[in-house]
């Protein structure tokens, strides 16, 4: 340090002893007591594919976890010989049973065709209405902004649920009509979008891998015939456990909300 730093300094620290004492800076906003789970997903199966470890995780600390699977999944086959209402109640039955193996405290079926969701003020009515009914902390949903990301449902859902949640859901003014059926204005918390192209909070699911997994073979209709299934989620989780330095994990982009 030169002499003319020094006397820099020397005058620096004299200011600082001078000026009054201030208050402590503020401590770092507290983590978010998280109460409630929503996730909100395209099919059938989303919500296993992505987050299973994550919810069963929530699910096991005592937090209320909702499933909204949005289309009926009734496009969901390579059998041009079967018919789209069967796949579609087949799948609900699969879906609860995935439900079931989570602790999941609620799944709702929007049963919208599979293959033809658009963002729509429709749509994001019925998510809006989702929300307001069950009040969740954080919503977790697709990531419609990862380029080339492919199926139109999933970018549909992610774009629309993050119009629902801020300002839809929020704002007294939209959708009058709620508040007669009971379902008051709410404030979600963060959303978590899964399939991120640069996440930025990491769940360790070591403990919930073979929740996750049996709650996936629940959806026999898609992975029915996979032998496969275990060694490659397994290979995944522990791939995206390496960047979030966990053993094994699902990966999301969190967007806080100001409360
Ligand atoms: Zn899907």
């Amino acid at each position: 340090m030169s002499g003319s730093e020094a006397r820099e300094e020397a005058k620096e620290m004299e200011q600082q002893a001078q000026e009054p004492q201030r208050e402590p800076v503020a401590p770092a906003v507290e983590e978010m007591t998280i109460e409630s789970v929503m996730a909100i997903v395209a099919h059938p199966d989303d919500a296993e594919f992505s987050s299973a470890g994550t919810l069963a995780r929530f699910a096991r600390e005592g937090k209320r976890v909702y499933i909204v699977v949005c289309t009926a999944g009734n496009k969901g086959t390579p059998d041009p010989d079967m018919q789209g209402e069967d796949l579609a109640a087949m799948r609900e039955r699969e879906q609860l049973g995935a439900s079931s193996e989570l602790g999941i405290t609620e799944t709702i079926f929007l049963r919208n065709p599979d293959g033809e969701l658009y963002p729509t003020l429709e749509f994001r009515k019925q998510l809006v209405e989702q929300i307001r009914r069950y009040r969740p902390d954080v919503v977790i949903t697709h990531d419609p902004w990862r380029p080339y990301a492919l199926h139109p449902d999933h970018r549909a859902v992610g774009i629309t649920v993050a119009d629902a949640v801020y300002p839809t859901a929020r704002d007294a003014i939209y959708f009058h009509d709620h508040y007669e059926a009971g379902l008051m204005p709410w404030k979600v918390g963060e959303i978590w979008f899964y399939g991120a192209e640069k996440p930025d909070h990491y769940v360790d699911i070591s403990e919930t891998f073979a929740h996750k997994i049996s709650a996936l073979k629940q959806h026999d209709s898609q992975v029915g015939r996979s032998t496969e299934l275990e060694t490659r989620m397994r290979e995944r989780a522990v791939e995206v456990g390496k960047e979030g330095n966990l053993p094994m994990a699902e990966a999301f982009k969190v967007v806080k909300l100001r409360r």
